[in-house]
């Protein structure tokens, strides 16, 4: 094991990707920096990170200007990225730690999964990669790594990898084992063409060694379930466009969106016409089409939004999914 863990600090210490919330050879200084960067990475790619991650730092370089910062903003600067809950969380957790942790991350897993916010995942991120403690940080590409390192033929069940992988995890190089196995499952275990002769672990690899690597993890995906609804685009003499701010406590309360709603839900009473345009979003568990109709609304429609104009669109914090109605425009 000690061996496996070597190799492939070995091929990190040469190969590793050069990334602005890590550094090779140890900890990062800054634990706030690898909070922030993997609650990123858990929602899109390292490159769409790259930019988000730099304008995020630049507007909060620390706990305390994110403490201070207007929600709304917050938002602001999360958008585009998803899963906003994640994103209000993120604010929450940095009054708690300003208010009752001296504005510094405890260095104990335990304690860390108090916070808002910090599940099991970020838990043990933050250990590794802030604290270089050997903590066994598991991704989608650790998933695929260790699956096929040990030719896991049948459907993937994560107890059975995260036991495997933490075997594996280096007890004095934290840090760098857990940014190197992320960084052989996203440069060389790739999902489809490994480059398996340049793999630290070629030679110890079931699944190199009976040429199933592709075939392999295998992991079953629920079949997402397909909703409808219907957007309203309301403007008035000026040409702006009404939006109102989600309420309530779901996936994008505090975010904009024009009116909307499913299709099983009542319709809102208006002159209404058909743009003959829909928009399409997917969400974790299903698909969502929204059928555009345009006019003036009669009832239905709450009363407390506001009409801006569509070059003020950009000062409101929309989802993804509203964000591809503006373009539409
Ligand atoms: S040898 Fe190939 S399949 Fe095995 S871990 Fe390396 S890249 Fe992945």
């Amino acid at each position: 094991m000690e061996q496996l863990a070597r190799y492939l600090l070995n091929w990190y210490n040469k190969n590793g990707r050069d990334l602005p919330w890590r550094v090779k050879g140890g900890a990062h200084p800054d634990a706030y920096a690898v909070w922030i960067s993997e609650i990123m990475l858990q929602q899109t790619t390292v490159k769409t990170v790259l930019d988000y991650f730099d304008r995020w730092m630049r507007r909060f370089p620390t706990l305390a200007t994110l403490a201070n910062a207007d929600i709304t903003e917050v938002l602001l600067m999360w958008q585009g990225l998803g899963y906003y809950t994640r994103a209000k969380k993120i604010h929450e957790c940095a009054k708690v730690l300003m208010e009752k942790y001296g504005g510094h991350f405890p260095k104990n897993r335990a304690e860390l999964l108090k916070l808002p916010g910090i599940g099991p995942y970020t838990a043990s991120s933050i250990c590794a990669f802030a604290f270089n403690m050997p903590e066994t940080v598991v991704d989608g590409n650790v998933i695929r790594v260790i699956a096929r390192l040990y030719g896991i033929t049948n459907e993937i069940n994560r107890d059975d990898i995260y036991e495997r992988a933490s075997k594996l995890t280096s007890q004095k190089h934290g840090a760098d084992y857990a940014s190197a196995i992320m960084d052989l499952g996203a440069t060389i275990c790739t999902p489809t063409n490994p480059k398996c002769l340049l793999c630290p672990w070629a030679k110890e690899c079931i699944a190199n060694q009976q040429g199933i690597a592709e075939q392999i993890p295998v992991i079953k995906k629920p079949e997402k379930q397909k909703r409808t609804g219907t957007l309203y685009l309301i403007q008035n003499d000026k040409g702006a466009y009404y939006i109102q701010k989600r309420a309530g406590k779901g996936l994008l309360s505090g975010l904009y969106e024009f009116p909307w709603h499913y299709d099983n839900e009542p319709s809102f009473v208006g002159n209404w016409q058909d743009t003959g345009k829909t928009i399409t979003h997917v969400f974790t568990h299903f698909h969502l089409t929204l059928h555009i109709v345009k006019g003036v609304a009669e009832s239905g429609i709450r009363s407390d939004g506001e009409f801006v104009i569509p070059t003020e669109l950009k000062n409101y914090p929309f989802p993804t999914l509203m964000k591809k109605v503006i373009k539409g425009l």
